[in-house]
């Protein structure tokens, strides 16, 4: 049986995705190959990368706004160090917003580059808010932020004007709700959480921030290089490529981000109702700053935690465990998890207050 997978990454993708990217590693276009085995030159391999790239662009209303978009490896880790690389100046500063684990690493690869200027930082309450007093140094060479903070469940929702250029990490809410992406001069993403499998990471970059920190950058961390190579300076990560062209049209089918924007809201809002309304659990994050794709909680008597986890997994629920950082209960509802799987858990927690009670 397929279970209700809120696994937060590698996560659920449409089942249709991985009905069609199986068929491609049988048989790719009808050729008598599989994906797995062709050329990344190969004419059938450039027409998807090339898809790829413009559906990212035409998909967040960055088309002929001076963006490319890049697909690349080494996951969003590897953009932690190629984003200093890029954009930090030689004497220059960064500036970050710390919110949460992945900030904090971001953080630490800019260090080792240079003046690294930390704006505000929640980490004093365990991350569970965004802090929204803070001041950008106007003379910083970029801002850095993280959209969602995947292990503390909060989501930022409004973004700070600067003049300076400003640099997300969406790895775990990119294509998940409607933003002015042309706020953002380089937005990036590992594929894993919300637009394919793990292999793959999505840069999407204007091209005129680049080519201004006076530092050699070697050509495998040069993003100037990539785009020049049209994503293909080497070899790219063709499966994972190619399973997220599958995605993301689904998405477009589905009607790009505002359609999937109001099954994601109509899912959170299911779910926090029921940790709200539930006396037997607490939700993590404060409400204002929840995030729409992790809701964490907790169960207020944490004796009761080997009964509730024998009920949801019997009803074939998948992945709510916490972070190992920070323990309780964490439901992934990521772009491809049907509503009715939010329904099922709701239903558990309502079915496991009756059997305490
Ligand atoms: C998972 C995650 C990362 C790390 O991604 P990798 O692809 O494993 O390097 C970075 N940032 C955020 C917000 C994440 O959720």
């Amino acid at each position: 049986m397929k279970k209700h997978n809120y696994s937060a990454g590698p996560c659920i993708l449409p089942q249709e995705v991985f009905e069609k990217s199986a068929q491609a590693v049988l048989n790719f276009n009808n050729s008598g190959l599989s994906i797995l085995e062709i050329s990344h030159r190969s004419k059938d391999f450039v027409a998807v990368m090339e898809e790829a790239r413009a559906l990212v662009l035409e998909l967040l209303d960055l088309e002929g706004k001076g963006y490319q978009a890049l697909f690349l490896q080494g996951g969003a880790s590897m953009e932690f160090l190629r984003v200093p690389y890029n954009l930090l100046k030689e004497n220059g500063k960064a500036s970050y917003l710390d919110t949460g684990t992945w900030a904090a690493g971001a953080i630490k690869e800019a260090k080792a580059f240079g003046e690294t200027i930390v704006v505000a930082s929640s980490k004093g309450e365990n991350y569970n808010h965004i802090p929204k007093q803070y001041e950008i140094p106007a003379d910083a060479d970029y801002f850095h932020c993280t959209s969602n903070n995947t292990i503390f469940g909060t989501q930022m929702k409004d973004f700070p004007n600067t003049n300076i250029p400003i640099v997300c990490d969406m790895s775990s809410d990119i294509f998940s709700r409607q933003l002015d992406f042309s706020k953002f001069d380089l937005i990036y993403a590992g594929a894993q959480k919300n637009m394919g499998p793990a292999g793959v990471t999505l840069v999407a970059v204007k091209e005129e921030i680049l080519g201004k920190t006076g530092r050699a950058i070697p050509n495998i961390l040069n993003y100037q290089q990539h785009i020049d190579k049209e994503s293909m300076y080497n070899t790219p990560a063709v499966f994972a490529v190619y399973t997220s062209l599958l995605t993301l049209q689904w998405l477009k089918n589905l009607g790009g981000i505002p359609g999937i924007e109001k099954i994601n809201e109509a899912k959170a809002k299911l779910l926090y109702t029921e940790i709200d309304r539930n006396p037997l659990f607490i939700g993590t994050a404060v409400a204002e700053d929840r995030s729409t794709m992790n809701a964490t909680f907790l169960l207020k008597d944490e004796t009761q935690a080997a009964a509730f986890d024998k009920l949801w997994k019997d009803a074939g629920i998948s992945g709510i465990s916490g972070h190992r950082s920070v323990g309780g209960y964490r439901a992934s509802m990521y772009n491809a998890l049907p509503l009715e799987s939010v329904q099922v858990l709701v239903d558990v927690m309502q079915e496991f207050e009756k059997t305490i009670s």
